[in-house]
């Protein structure tokens, strides 16, 4: 193996990863969420201090942090999404003034890129609330098997037939 191959390795490694990461994270919530605590501190989660953001249940002190994170970068995003337009804006005038032809692709190309990042950033707050609604779904449909014992009688159901007492 030479070092390009190395390389070229690595970096598809590093992609699968980064893949597989949310995955393994979303489970791992979900998990502790399921035992009662903290989806990212794994504290127990008092009943009456809990706040749901992105479909799980955190904490006080971890969801001020992740909220804080969230609007963050919503702020970076949509800054980045303006500043492209104007950007593009600002590079088709200049391209016009100096009588290049090409001035309207400049506007397509930083516009797009700028709506794309917008939408983007629309998208990731709409699949959050939707999470959030999905996250609350699941939770009363376990209750609600709890409730009706359904977890029960599968359980006895699992159990090995000893002729009875
Ligand atoms: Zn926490």
């Amino acid at each position: 193996m030479d070092r390009e191959q190395l390389a070229g390795t690595i970096v598809w490694v590093v992609l699968l990863l980064a893949c597989a990461a949310p995955f393994y994270l979303r489970d791992r919530a979900r998990k502790r969420n399921r035992a009662g605590r903290c989806a990212q501190c794994a504290e127990p989660l008092p009943w009456d201090d809990r706040f749901r953001i992105e479909g799980q249940l955190l904490c006080a002190t971890c969801a001020r942090r992740t909220h804080r994170r969230i609007r963050i970068a919503v702020y970076a995003m949509v800054g980045l999404g303006l500043a492209c337009l104007l950007l593009g804006v600002g590079f088709a005038v200049s391209l016009r003034a100096e009588g290049d032809p090409s001035w309207w692709f400049a506007l397509l190309f930083m516009s797009g890129c700028g709506l794309g990042l917008l939408l983007l950033t629309w998208f990731a707050l709409r699949s959050m609330r939707a999470d959030n609604v999905q996250g609350v779904a699941t939770e009363r449909a376990l209750l609600l098997l709890r409730l009706l014992g359904v977890d029960k009688i599968r359980w006895q159901k699992n159990r090995p037939f000893d002729g009875g007492a």
